[in-house]
């Protein structure tokens, strides 16, 4: 690549500030991810911008402006198309937790604030009048696929332990490998990552997750990082499973069905803790075949747990835990069979949980593997007939509502939403019985 000549589309907001900068004798640029994603044809989620300009500066230059981290530099400039965060150049200070500089300097120098980035495909700047900056080879790095540290990768991984979970999560986004000294460099300081709080860690883990490669979990674990935050991962890599139905560890087998599911944040959780407890639940018979009974309701427990560590919300966790519970049904593909496994699990997670029952037969062994996936392609098509025919699986669903029941003289309380529950049960069987009529007769 020539750099010299790399031209990047900048919109005309951020194009407006770095002219405006200029103007009033201010070196700007673009810088980051934005520079990153633009080289490689990708459309950048934000354009982050660099100044030799101070804060004070930059607000001078504009007219709306908001103090969103004065202290580190950071004025956010409102523009017609949009927001874009300006940052004085700057240099960290100290870092005597792993986490944050005790102070920051800024500086009139380009060249420190992109040393002080993390990797050299995330240390590049642009303008239009002097091309791509690119001081530590993120260009070539980014021609081999590589993740590097800037600098010593030991002495960045000291100052803020986030980054090693960074490099797992852009290799995992980019599909680059991480470069063998930073690589070592995270293997020997993994357990530093404990001075991270555990909601950015779950950030990056989310963001590798949904990325094209799910499986450098793998490279989280082998790193010494899932030890850290998601012990029960490693004991998942360690656990052989002796059956017929797989041919992998349950690490493995966890790894292969994360890359047959869908990108989407709640089923690769799922799938990510779906056989979480089968370490702990794993039992081998007389013929030396291993199992696993009761591990989906064991699993969603211990998935309920880890979710909280990680901070995760509530809503989160109770459909992690929901699909997990259920993601070893296995329900026939007749009517009744799914209208009952839909009142189970619920209208709006059925449709998640044939994506995780999916993923998980695609992570199994060749036997029975087909039957398995025909059944399944069954029961979400009877799915799509019995949504289409807008048949009743929620009490919601019913021709009858607990005031109805009170009025025909049930006791109001706890009574209720059992004889709902009841009559529920029955227009499952029967859905030409959801009349009012039919169901007040039937009380
Ligand atoms: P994306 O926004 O797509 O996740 P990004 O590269 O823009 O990727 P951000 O977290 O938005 O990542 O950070 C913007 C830039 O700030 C990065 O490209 C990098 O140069 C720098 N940066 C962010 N976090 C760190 C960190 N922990 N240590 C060093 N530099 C960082
Ligand atoms: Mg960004």
């Amino acid at each position: 690549m020539n750099t010299d000549r790399m031209i990047i589309d900048i919109p005309a907001g951020a194009e407006q500030i770095l002219r405006a900068l200029r103007d009033s004798g201010h070196e700007a640029y673009i810088v980051g991810g934005c520079v990153r994603d633009s080289l490689l044809g990708k459309t950048p989620a934000d354009w982050d911008i660099t100044t030799a300009a101070r804060p004070e500066q930059v607000k001078a230059v504009f007219h709306k402006t908001v103090d969103t981290g004065i202290k580190h530099g950071t004025v956010t400039v409102l523009m017609k198309d949009g927001k874009y965060e300006v940052t004085t150049f700057r240099t960290d200070g100290v870092y005597t937790d792993h986490r944050h500089p005790d102070e920051v300097s800024f500086s009139p120098d380009l060249s420190e604030d992109l040393k002080r980035r993390d990797f050299t495909v995330n240390a590049m700047a642009y303008s239009e009048e002097s091309g791509v900056v690119d001081l530590f080879g993120g260009m070539a790095d980014m021609e081999n696929r590589v993740i590097r540290a800037v600098g010593d990768p030991g002495s960045r991984f000291g100052e803020d332990a986030l980054r090693m979970m960074r490099a797992v999560r852009f290799s995992a986004q980019l599909g680059y490998e991480i470069d063998g000294d930073t690589a070592d460099a995270i293997k020997e300081l993994s357990p530093t990552l404990s001075a991270v709080s555990y909601e950015r860690i779950r950030d990056e883990l989310e963001k590798l997750l949904v990325s094209d490669h799910p499986e450098c979990v793998r490279e989280l674990s082998r790193l010494g990082l899932t030890a850290v935050f998601l012990p029960e991962f490693d004991s998942m890599m360690e656990t052989a499973q002796n059956n017929p139905h797989h041919r992998y560890t349950v690490g493995e087998h966890t790894i292969a069905a994360l890359c047959a599911s869908e990108r989407d944040r709640i089923i690769r959780l799922a799938v990510l803790l779906h056989d979480i407890a089968k370490p702990l639940m794993k039992t081998t018979d007389a013929e030396g075949i291993d199992h696993f009974r009761g591990h989906p309701k064991k699993s969603a427990e211990m998935a309920g747990e880890i979710l909280r560590r990680l901070k995760e919300d509530n809503r989160t966790i109770a459909r992690v835990k929901n699909l997990i519970t259920w993601h070893d049904l296995r329900p026939e593909s007749d009517p009744v069979s799914v209208r009952k496994t839909a009142a189970k699990v619920g209208r709006e997670d059925l449709p998640l949980l044939f994506d995780v029952m999916y993923a998980d037969v695609m992570g199994q062994s060749e036997y029975l593997q087909k039957e398995k996936l025909t059944r399944l392609r069954e029961v979400r098509a009877e799915w799509a007939r019995i949504e289409a025919a807008g048949e009743p699986v929620e009490i919601r669903d019913l021709a009858v509502t607990g005031s109805d029941l009170i009025a025909a003289g049930v006791e109001p309380g706890p009574m209720v939403g059992e004889k709902l529950e009841r009559l529920l049960g029955r227009v499952i069987e029967d859905p030409s019985l959801n009349t009012k009529e039919e169901l007040l007769e039937r009380l």
